[in-house]
């Protein structure tokens, strides 16, 4: 073994050293005479309960085994894996063998690996999975301690708008800054705090043994005001927010799934409600009903098995009740379940996306449609087609428009777009632009349910608008209340002196109808003039 360079102690019964090979020697810091000392002594005092305990158990059971400790060396601690086994020798006590391997740059390997899946790559924090074992490690404790600890989720309002103007490096830079100051603002609060990167601009926080909403609004400010002192990025200085949502154990949920998605639901209430604020999870306010993960999950798959289709709703003239035009709505026909209420995904797909694929599936086909329609009438009708907020922001509406109205050679007066109040009021100047390129191909823009939501008054000066769609709310009781017909009066005479046309909406009888032609309402729509219909009856009624 001496000849073959191996690092080789021989130790009594209780671990102590009788010699060691030349290449032991040359490996430990006080080399001239290690005889005497216990091997102990040159292993960091963490790792002194495996030694010995590999020892004690060698001395019973005289089976050889392996461990791995770290051994103080002139370099410093290093990680070995030591064989031991008994060498006994007739005439005097059992002795022990110890041979060493030097695993530093294995263990160093599998640390580097075991860090880089536990941490995120760019902060060099933990990551979602690392902070998940923390807050069950958290529970655990707890549990044990009878105490409890808050969960915060942390997002920087105006992140994408970094990425997007300077680029991803500019957005790293800046995470980076953000993570150490996030770092430094828990600092104060001594050890046990666990910060992690989950996403994008996501940040958690574990805080064992805060629980008092106070003090959890304190430090949920510290962050925030970490944060909105401005960064410097390529000599530009850069101003972000931060919005946070804080979810307490036990109170507010019993394992870590629970108490991220509700630190999380917080937190989107925070940015609902002003952004820059910190919103404690709240059972009573918050208490939605859990998505529908089965539903969801079947509509992806009606995606692929063409479940969707859409019925087609006709629009009359109130004073000839001739059909000048329709409204495509969408309709999901699952094999199990029936005909699913649009009330039930149309929500589901806005939150999901999947709205962005079904709206522009949905313009295509009502526009190729449409020509179908126009052929059997004999004359050019015209087609309402619903865009939601989500498709008419993400910045593919124009071309999706032009591909549908080049698909279908349809002229572009023939195409209205509804769109709601909420779409102009989030963000008016991309709705500015947008809807003047809207415009610019002719195509006519409704809007939807009006009187219902925001009514700014001054977006319709504002924004290129042909139609008010009179929402179906003030209809209902048309007859028998005077406000309403009153609203009604009041909307269509608007409508007219800003030379628009305005479109009712569930109209359900002759009374309603002749109301509102009376007040110069100049289009129906509702169950009295036509249901929604599929095309091929629609086809069929048209002939005739
Ligand atoms: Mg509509």
């Amino acid at each position: 073994m001496e000849a073959a360079g191996d690092v080789v102690f021989r130790l009594n019964e209780h671990g102590m050293i009788l010699s060691a090979s030349a290449a032991a020697l040359e490996l430990l810091p006080e080399s001239n005479d290690v005889a005497g000392h216990f091997l102990a002594e040159f292993v960091p005092k963490p790792d002194h309960p495996v030694v010995s305990a590999a020892i004690l158990q060698l001395m019973e059971s005289h089976q050889a085994s392996r461990i791995r400790t770290r051994i103080t060396t002139q370099a410093g601690a290093c990680w070995f894996e030591l064989q031991l086994l008994t060498y006994s020798n007739p005439q005097s006590a059992p002795e022990i063998l110890v041979i060493g391997r030097d695993i530093s740059t294995h263990k160093a390997t599998e640390e580097r690996v075991l860090h880089m899946a536990t941490h995120d790559a760019l902060t060099d924090l933990p990551n979602r999975a690392l902070a998940s074992d923390r807050i069950h490690a958290a529970i655990i404790e707890s549990l044990r301690t009878e105490s409890g600890f808050t969960l915060i989720a942390l997002d920087l309002d105006g992140f994408k708008k970094v990425n997007d103007a300077l680029g991803y490096a500019a957005g790293d830079a800046l995470l980076c800054i953000a993570a150490r100051r996030l770092r430094e603002a828990l600092h104060n609060r001594g050890t046990g705090d666990t910060l992690a990167r989950t996403g994008g601009n996501e940040f958690i926080v574990l805080l064992p043994g805060l629980t008092e909403r106070d003090e959890i609004q304190l430090l949920a400010r510290s962050m925030m005001s970490a944060l909105q002192r401005p960064f410097e990025i390529n000599d530009r200085l850069i101003y972000v927010n931060a919005s946070v949502g804080a979810a307490c154990y036990p109170q507010h949920g019993e394992n870590a799934v629970q108490l991220l998605a509700h630190a999380e639901t917080a937190l989107h209430h925070a940015k609902e409600t002003g952004k820059a604020r910190c919103i404690i999870y709240d059972q009573e306010k918050f208490n939605q009903p859990p998505p529908d993960v089965t539903l969801e999950a079947a509509m992806f798959e009606a995606v692929r098995n063409g479940e969707f289709l859409l019925h087609y709703q006709p629009i009359v003239d109130a004073n000839t009740r001739q059909i000048v035009g329709f409204e495509a709505l969408m309709r999901w026909q699952h094999p199990d379940l029936g005909l699913v209420p649009p009330v039930r995904f149309i929500p589901m797909a806005e939150s999901n996306g999947l709205i962005n694929l079904l709206g522009a599936w949905a313009l295509k086909t009502a526009c190729v449609q449409i020509q179908q329609f126009s052929e059997s009438a004999g004359r050019p009708l015209y087609i309402a087609v619903n865009v939601s907020p989500r498709q008419f922001k993400n910045g593919q509406f124009l071309q999706i428009m032009d591909d549908a109205l080049s698909l279908s050679e349809l002229d572009g007066s023939q195409l209205l777009v509804e769109i709601t109040e909420g779409i102009l009021m989030s963000d008016p100047a991309l709705a500015e632009t947008l809807l003047a390129s809207i415009r610019a191909r002719g195509v006519r823009i409704a809007i939807d349910d009006f009187g219902t939501g925001y009514s700014s008054l001054a977006y319709l000066k504002r924004f290129p608008i042909s139609v008010l769609k009179i929402d179906r709310a003030f209809i209902k009781d048309l007859m028998t209340s005077s406000k309403d017909a009153a609203i009604c009066n009041a909307i269509i005479s608007l409508a007219d002196h800003l030379n628009l046309s305005t479109v009712a909406e569930g109209v359900e009888n002759q009374q309603q109808l002749d109301f509102l032609a009376a007040q110069g309402c100049s289009l129906i729509q509702g169950f009295y003039t036509g249901r929604p219909l599929d095309p091929a009856t629609i086809i069929d009624l048209l002939q005739q």
